[in-house]
């Protein structure tokens, strides 16, 4: 017999990607969800942020879609004009060969946007922090921790989400956004720069998001990160010379940075989600850290709670 999904009352922990694909596919299925964010904004590390009045990404710098149920995600979003193919070449430094991938998506509204999309039509209360597991549980049939480890363990979970997410390790990293008065540098989609000891990548934002804008965001070593966690900007000139540097641009940016503390799991669980009892955890540290396997971990708790 069917489960009556609309009496079962579901709150989700985070606005981020795999909240908000748990959440999408937890209403769809009939199920009463709520998700609370204690950030102002939804999509959490697929973030865009306002510069100059355009969005640049700072956070998640492109999606890769190979996986069935997200392929058609991307394909549903790029269907509405909201994400496009942008590039499957990328520059590798030292050396700054050009390398072919997957092909890389991006969104002309900032991947944020990708998010918001996502959001539209379920309850979600932003600027809503939940301090404990126990605060939301009651009155709930499930919670959902759509966060990183780190933060579910902040919020006293039960011994097994608590081990689970114990087990994770998170690098940070300090992103960059470079507005510069003009395009002066060599054609660029974006580049993986090795064994640099503070830059570890940098994307052309006005080449991914479509519009030409003379932006490039770069991304920190995890080493530096942790060097300027207090004081973010104080990167954002270690970084903008680094870029000028290895693209050899002699224009000083306007330069905002952001921190991201928890950027990267390092290392990750091969299940796709973990449980214990009515308290579910989900996320990028379930696979290979990536927007997918965020999408894909939180589509896969809202699949094992419909499934009853
Ligand atoms: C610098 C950087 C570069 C990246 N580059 C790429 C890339 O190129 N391609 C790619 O595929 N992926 C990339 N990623 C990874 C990608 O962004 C993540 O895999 C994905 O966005 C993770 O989504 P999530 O929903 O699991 O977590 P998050 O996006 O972290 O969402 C968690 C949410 O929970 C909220 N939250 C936390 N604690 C609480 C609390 N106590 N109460 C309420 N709300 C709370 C947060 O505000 C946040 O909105 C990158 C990430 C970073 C930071």
């Amino acid at each position: 017999m069917a489960l009556n999904l609309s009496f079962v009352d579901i709150v989700v922990v985070g606005a981020g990607i795999a909240g908000l694909s748990c959440a999408r596919a937890l209403a769809d299925g009939g199920a009463r969800v709520r998700v609370l964010d204690r950030g102002r904004v939804v999509g959490g590390r697929l973030a865009s942020r306002r510069v100059n009045g355009r969005y640049a990404d700072i956070g998640a710098a492109y999606l890769v879609a190979d996986e069935p149920g997200f392929v058609a995600q991307t394909e549903s979003w790029q269907a509405r004009g909201l994400a496009r193919p942008w590039t499957d070449t990328l520059r590798v430094y030292p050396g700054g060969t050009d390398s072919r991938g997957p092909v890389r998506w991006a969104a002309p509204g900032g991947l944020r946007s990708l998010a918001t999309d996502l959001a539209d039509g379920l309850d979600v209360r932003l600027s809503t922090p939940v301090d404990s597991v126990d605060s939301v549980v009651q009155g709930a049939d499930a919670v959902v921790l759509a966060v990183p480890g780190p933060q579910a363990l902040r919020l006293s979970p039960p011994p097994a989400i608590a081990s689970a997410a114990a087990s994770q390790t998170w690098r940070p990293v300090i992103a960059a956004v470079l507005t510069y008065p003009e395009r002066t540098w060599a054609r660029l989609h974006g580049a993986f720069v090795n064994d640099h000891p503070v830059l570890a990548t940098v994307c052309d934002d006005g080449d991914r998001r479509g519009d030409a804008a003379p932006v490039l965001v770069a991304h920190s070593t995890a080493e530096l990160a942790a060097e300027h966690l207090d004081a973010p900007a104080e990167a954002g000139p270690v970084l903008a010379a680094a870029v000028g540097e290895l693209l050899g641009i002699t224009a000083s940016p306007q330069v905002e940075t952001h921190r991201w503390t928890y950027a990267q799991p390092e290392k990750t669980s091969e299940a796709p989600y973990a449980r214990d009892g009515q308290v579910w955890l989900c996320g990028d540290a379930f696979g290979r850290p990536r927007v997918q396997t965020a999408w894909l971990s939180g589509r896969a708790v809202a699949a094992a709670l419909l499934a009853g």
